[in-house]
């Protein structure tokens, strides 16, 4: 399945997010955990999103349009070290204005590095997402990386640490080998439809 995903803009505060009326799905994650590898991946194109090999680089909100109709939207990466005090409270406040204002999100793809724990900001995004009813997917990436029953292990893990609802898909994902692509589309243009 190709479908077309374009760059349509990046926002540095929040008034610079798009116009307009056209559906949302954001994409949240600790930096380096693959969100521009997955938007590429989904796009299947190589450059379309930047794959930085410094974790933190993108500041912005980044909107992608998908035929034409609706945005997957690109959230700063969390969880970065080396990022001066007040860059870091900028950053996340950009995070905040866009999830507490946007009306026409639809939805939350939440990645998660399936070898690793998920860590406090992990937890709270968890939290937030249960208690604001917003419809939500756990996304499980880098899956190619280790073993199906380490993987099977891992899925147990993240769910009991995230305390995910039964309701919350939890898909293993490879932008390597493209598995949970045609999963995380289905969920998508549920949400935007
Ligand atoms: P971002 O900071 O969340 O946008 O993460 P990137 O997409 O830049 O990925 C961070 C690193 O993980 C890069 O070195 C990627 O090549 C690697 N990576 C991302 N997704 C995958 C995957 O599905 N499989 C493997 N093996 N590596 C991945």
């Amino acid at each position: 399945m190709t479908v077309p995903v374009e760059f349509f803009g990046a926002a540095s505060v929040y008034e610079q997010c798009p116009a307009g009326q056209k559906p949302e799905v954001a994409l949240a994650g600790r930096s380096n955990v693959g969100k521009s590898s997955l938007l590429n991946a989904l796009a299947k194109r190589k450059k379309l999103a930047a794959v930085s090999k410094t974790p933190g680089r993108t500041r912005t909100i980044n909107f992608y349009l998908v035929k034409n109709s609706y945005f997957l939207v690109d959230l700063p990466g969390y969880g970065y070290a080396r990022v001066p005090g007040e860059l870091k409270t900028n950053w996340s406040r950009l995070v905040e204005d866009y999830l507490h204002n946007r009306k026409q999100l639809r939805g939350i793809l939440h990645l998660v590095d399936i070898r690793l724990t998920p860590g406090e900001l992990d937890r709270q995004l968890a939290e937030w997402l249960r208690f604001s009813g917003l419809p939500a997917a756990v996304v499980a990436t880098k899956a190619d990386k280790i073993s199906r029953g380490e993987g099977q292990r891992q899925l147990a893990l993240i769910k009991e640490a995230l305390r995910l609802p039964a309701d919350v898909p939890l898909i293993r994902f490879s932008a390597v080998t493209g598995e949970g692509k045609k999963e995380l589309w289905q969920i998508i243009e549920k949400w935007v439809n």
